[in-house]
């Protein structure tokens, strides 16, 4: 089993539209550490299945750290989709679930900051996570976009509502109902966000909805590279599974096939310790480490969620894929464990984000 996999009771499911519902998490006080979490993080929930034997899926924390005792997700029921239904269908007060612990980078890296926050359907999970954060320990503006079909489908509207009346100079929410304005377009968009153009963006959404905000803000030159986006989809591998270590007393060039020489060296710093690995160069830096029997941090493996974050201290690396980070983190020498691999001979890595 994955070590970062808990049995956690849910203390609470709470009815919140005709197709969502919040899951409420008792964390036992020992596992609080482990469940310290970020505002805008997710937690990977462990869903049985007569099929395939479980199927993970990932659900953005609603809940804030700053300001809600307890941790809460909330699920919206996907048309024909399997675990979204399942725990809607199934979890009860006193059920038990087996959960990741926190993970994911959508999160601001400050809350004092003004916050442009757009959301759609499910997408305002974990929105509502910064913008009750922001408005609990920040000072900024939080100006929200909240994108539905209808008024009945809008998911805390009541918290919505109340927050506005308790943070009026604070906070704006600004609803864009689909049966009244049809879908969200790029110019209604760019319009309604002219005055907050110097605001840090951060979206969650459907596509479509995600496409036109991106025009929509491109038109107000905010460029791609600086929204902050959490794509949600269904992850593929099952980290629940566990992954068997390919162990080191095989050569590195026994163990993928690359020729002896064609291998750099990785030096990595996690959780207290410092390994050195032979680094073939065609294995992602997560396999490598998983190979190898670490216990690096992942869940989708497929550069969206941001779990295994690292720094390059040193050495150069390039990734297959990125979706997850944005420019300035890039700068900053943030990589993705998943999608990473070696350019340089030395490379030193820390798993220190
Ligand atoms: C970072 C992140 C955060 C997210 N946050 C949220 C959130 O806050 N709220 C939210 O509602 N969603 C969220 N999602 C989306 C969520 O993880 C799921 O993608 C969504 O709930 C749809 O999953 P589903 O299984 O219902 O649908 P699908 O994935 O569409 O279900 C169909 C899939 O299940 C398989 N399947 C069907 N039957 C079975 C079976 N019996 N056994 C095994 N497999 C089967 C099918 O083969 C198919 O692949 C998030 C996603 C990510 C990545």
């Amino acid at each position: 089993m994955n070590p970062r996999a808990h049995l956690i009771k849910v203390r609470e499911v709470i009815s919140e539209t005709a197709d969502a519902v919040s899951l409420v998490f008792d964390i036992p006080a020992d596992l609080g550490p482990r469940f310290a979490y970020a505002p805008g993080q997710f937690l990977t929930l462990q869903v049985p299945s007569d099929r395939t034997g479980s199927v993970a899926r990932c659900y953005s924390l609603s809940s804030s750290p700053h300001c809600d005792d307890r941790m809460t997700v909330t699920v919206k029921r996907t048309a024909d989709g399997y675990a979204s239904n399942w725990l809607c269908d199934n979890v009860a007060a006193g059920s038990l679930l087996t959960v990741l612990e926190p993970a994911g980078n959508f999160v601001p890296p400050s809350l004092q900051r003004d916050l442009l926050l757009c959301a759609a359907g499910s997408g305002i999970t974990p929105i509502m996570s910064i913008l009750k954060s922001a408005l609990t320990v920040g000072r900024g503006k939080v100006v929200v976009l909240y994108a539905n079909r209808d008024r009945r489908s809008i998911i805390f509207e009541r918290q919505l509502q109340d927050l506005t009346r308790k943070y009026p100079r604070r906070l704006t929410v600004h609803h864009w109902l689909e049966s009244e304005r049809g879908l969200p377009t790029a110019r209604g968009i760019a319009g309604w966000a002219k005055p907050y153009r110097r605001h840090d963006v951060f979206l969650c959404g459907p596509a479509g909805f995600a496409t036109a905000v991106q025009r929509g803000l491109g038109e107000l030159r905010i460029p791609d590279r600086a929204i902050r986006q959490e794509a949600y989809r269904s992850l593929t591998d099952n980290p629940f599974e566990h992954h068997t270590p390919v162990l080191a007393a095989a050569s590195p060039a026994a163990d993928s096939g690359t020729a002896r020489g064609d291998t750099a060296t990785a030096r990595v710093e996690i959780d207290g310790a410092t390994h050195t690995l032979p680094w073939p160069r065609d294995k992602k830096l997560l396999d490598l480490l998983l190979d190898h029997g670490i216990d690096a941090p992942y869940v989708c493996r497929e550069s969206a969620c941001g779990t295994c974050v690292c720094s390059v201290k040193q050495g150069r690396t390039r990734m297959i894929m990125n979706e997850a980070l944005i420019e300035e983190e890039l700068e900053m020498g943030l990589t993705l464990a998943c999608q990473t691999l070696p350019e340089s001979d030395d490379v030193h890595i820390a798993f220190d984000q």
